[in-house]
């Protein structure tokens, strides 16, 4: 079985979860199923995957055949940016939850920073392609994400994409009643998040690494992007240990105490990025890994550049 992380709520939250970002309907309740039998405990969603009543057809499929219990399972879920005014936030929850069938999620995060204006369309634009933002602000996003925990729909609450001035903004902010138990960030060798990790941490805030494989699947991928799957220096550690590339990959996270979510779709691919508790990468290995930095990013939201609460300027 995973180990878990320990988040500042108490509870328990299994260090390797599923990604299901562009995971097809047609084909998420299954992989969420091949997952559960295989051992995962935490799935991993978000509104605006569009997939998750089917995500919900996995877990409760799972439930209902007796492989797992809900209060066994831990599943995170993100209030998407057209939700950001206070009182939309609810009605976000209240969405996923319904398409999940839950009656709780264990965490939620506001999924990025920056709110988009409210409507139907996920990713409203203007005719120079840039997304059309709305006048809220995170803190008060954060003010009605408490109230989801006071209200029993979620358990605990953090951030997605938020950068350490964002994060520190909700930390001071007056009356807050509720600390982030979690920030989700992309994270893998080429985007090592040092200092973010450290400062989360330092905190009580756990880390949650997304894309840990490079997102080979992501929409935008062009041929001369770097590889993290095809890196000759991972690959040499993996035939080192007898692992894949994959595990090299996901077993980095596990060993700074970070939490990953690997995206499969594929059965025998969601069994093998979970065989990465029987070995252990070295201290020189990890210093090598941290050394492939290169600040690459996956999801760097380049509609949004000019919003007022864009994350990575810095
Ligand atoms: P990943 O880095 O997890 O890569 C997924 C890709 O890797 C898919 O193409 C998958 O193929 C392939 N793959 C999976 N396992 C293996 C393996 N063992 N060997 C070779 N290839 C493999 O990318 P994601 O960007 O999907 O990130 C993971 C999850 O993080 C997301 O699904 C989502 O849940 C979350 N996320 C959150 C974001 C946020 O803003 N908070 C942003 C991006 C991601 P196949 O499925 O065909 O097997």
């Amino acid at each position: 079985m995973a180990t878990t992380v320990k988040l500042n709520t108490g509870a328990q939250m299994p260090i390797m979860g599923l990604g299901t970002w562009k995971s097809p309907p047609g084909k998420v309740s299954e992989a969420v199923k091949a997952a559960i039998s295989a051992g995962y405990r935490h799935i991993d969603g978000a509104f605006v995957y569009q997939n998750e009543s089917e995500v919900g057809e996995g877990v409760n499929t799972s439930i209902k055949d007796g492989v797992v219990k809900r209060e066994d399972l831990f599943i995170v879920s993100k209030l998407w940016c057209t939700f950001h005014e206070k009182s939309m936030v609810r009605k976000g929850c209240e969405k996923t939850l319904s398409d999940l069938k839950l009656d709780y999620l264990d965490l939620y995060l506001i999924h990025w920073p920056m709110g988009f204006k409210a409507g139907e369309d996920l990713f409203p634009l203007d005719s120079a392609g840039e997304t059309i933002n709305d006048d809220t602000n995170f803190l008060e996003t954060w003010e009605a994400m408490e109230k989801l925990v006071d209200a029993g729909l979620v358990k605990a609450i953090g951030v997605s994409n938020f950068n350490k001035e964002q994060i520190q903004a909700i930390l001071n902010k007056p009356g807050l009643k509720y600390k982030p138990a979690n920030s989700q960030v992309e994270c893998h060798p080429y985007l090592t998040q040092d200092q973010l990790i450290a400062f989360c941490h330092s905190q009580g805030i756990s880390v949650t690494a997304y894309s840990p494989l490079g997102s080979p699947d992501r929409p935008w991928a062009k041929p001369e992007d770097p590889s993290l799957l095809e890196d000759p220096n991972i690959k040499a550690i993996a035939a080192k240990h007898n692992k894949t590339p994959a595990q090299v990959l996901i077993r980095y996270h596990i060993q700074r105490n970070v939490i990953t979510i690997p995206k499969s779709i594929t059965p025998s691919r969601i069994q093998e990025n979970f065989q990465v508790f029987d070995f252990v990468l070295t201290e020189e290995e990890m210093k090598t890994i941290v050394g492939f930095n290169r600040n690459w990013r996956v999801c760097s939201m380049q509609g949004s550049l000019t919003h007022k609460d864009y994350p990575f300027h810095a």
